[in-house]
């Protein structure tokens, strides 16, 4: 029997492997990744510095564990380079393998931007378990971090180093932090309460060039002045990886584009995770994959399953002042209505008919966020 063939390991390749072999202990298994196969936490890249935590102590079960676990395969360090569709058959550089079902879990990679400066190419980023490694070597002998990026991984960063015992400024063009997915007010929130542990913002400018200089960095902001960093780290965002797709002549758009049974066009070729576009949404977070990991566990066993999302609030791991915030569905119509609680705020969004669609909480308010979910749910 040809196995089924789940090229990523990280929590989407991971989780459909487990959910699989929960529904079907016979049809074999195989996994490709690029890198060492480590089953980790990606989320917490971005609280583990405060909890001095090396690399190694994140690593949940090595590849060879994971293999004896989900009864499969587990091919590490091997990039697939190229994926015929008639012959069902992936390929790299010194193999190939057949495939009855194919799931691309493949993830997103760091945007980067075109810097300059004789520091440009010295800018970290941190989205993968080696990276993290190299990022705290470097990190032991620095003082002060700044990070380009004042969206949520930037801020989760900020927060991490600073609890971290770094100086830590955050630099981007946005009017307020985390601006793609919080109404202002709660941006506003977040923005005091890092400030007031010491965090510096630089909003509504971008940087110039990056230079290095005999410790560190200086780094020229475009509105005028500069500053000093021991360390750049870029956050900027994620682009979902869609290449080996594209070039498989499968449809894609932000990420590779699925139907609701996280179909890639014809041929038992399937996407799940950061590089998958679900009917027009690719969201980057650990509960869409889950639930998309689930139903596709089901269709792969025989019982085609479309993906159903219940509400799916993002949690924000900026201790210093929480959040969590459930955005409206992109180009949603309504309005936000804020309400201070304590250092935070409340604040709903109400769609035309007066039904809530959304909300963000931080501070206090975050211990609203069931009672708002069962509210949703119910309504
Ligand atoms: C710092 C940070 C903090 C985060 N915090 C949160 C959070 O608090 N909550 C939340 O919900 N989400 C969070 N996220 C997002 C969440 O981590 C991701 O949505 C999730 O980990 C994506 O998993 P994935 O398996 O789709 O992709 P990845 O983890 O990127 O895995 C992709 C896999 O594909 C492999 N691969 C890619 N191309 C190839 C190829 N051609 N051949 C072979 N292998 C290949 C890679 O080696 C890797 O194994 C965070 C992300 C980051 C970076």
């Amino acid at each position: 029997m040809k196995p089924v063939v789940i090229i990523g390991t990280g929590l989407a390749g991971y989780s459909l492997a487990r959910e699989f072999r929960a529904l079907d202990k016979e049809t074999p298994l195989t996994l490709i990744t690029g890198d060492g196969g480590e089953y980790y936490s990606k989320p917490m890249l971005s609280n583990a510095l405060a909890q001095g935590k090396e690399a190694s102590a994140l690593v949940l079960s090595d590849a060879a564990k994971m293999e004896r676990t989900l009864d499969a395969r587990v091919i590490t360090h091997t990039r697939v380079e190229a994926v015929d569709r008639a012959a069902r058959r992936v390929s790299w550089s010194g193999g190939t393998l057949d495939y009855g079902a194919l799931v691309m879990a493949l993830g997103a990679s760091p945007i980067r931007l075109p810097l300059t400066g004789s520091g440009a190419q010295e800018v970290l980023s941190v989205n993968s378990l080696d990276d993290y490694g190299g990022f705290r070597r470097r990190l032991e002998k620095a003082r002060s971090v700044a990070i380009i990026g004042p969206g949520l991984i930037g801020c989760e960063f900020a927060n991490d180093l600073q609890q971290g015992g770094r100086r830590v400024e955050v630099i981007g063009p946005d009017p307020y932090p985390i601006s793609t997915l919080l109404p202002e007010a709660a941006g506003r929130a977040l923005q005091r309460a890092l400030e007031a542990a010491g965090v510096g913002f630089h909003l509504g400018t971008v940087t110039g060039d990056i230079d290095r200089e005999s410790h560190g960095y200086r780094v020229a902001l475009r509105d005028g002045g500069d500053l000093h960093a021991d360390l750049v780290l870029s956050a900027v965002g994620l682009r979902p990886d869609t290449e080996l797709a594209r070039a498989a002549g499968l449809e894609v758009n932000r990420g590779i584009v699925v139907d609701r049974y996280l179909r890639a066009g014809d041929g038992d070729i399937y996407a799940l995770g950061d590089c998958a576009e679900v009917e027009g949404r690719n969201l980057p977070f650990v509960m869409p994959l889950m639930f998309g990991a689930r139903a596709l566990a089901r269709t792969l066993s025989g019982e085609p399953t479309p993906v159903r999302y219940p509400p799916m609030p993002v949690v924000i791991k900026t201790p210093s002042h929480p959040v969590v915030v459930l955005p409206p569905s992109p180009g949603a119509e309504g309005e936000w209505q804020v309400e201070p609680v304590g250092e935070g705020v409340r604040a709903l969004f109400h769609d035309p008919h007066g039904r809530m669609a959304g909300f963000a909480l931080t501070g206090e308010a975050c211990t609203e966020k069931q009672a708002l979910i069962k509210a949703m749910e119910s309504a």
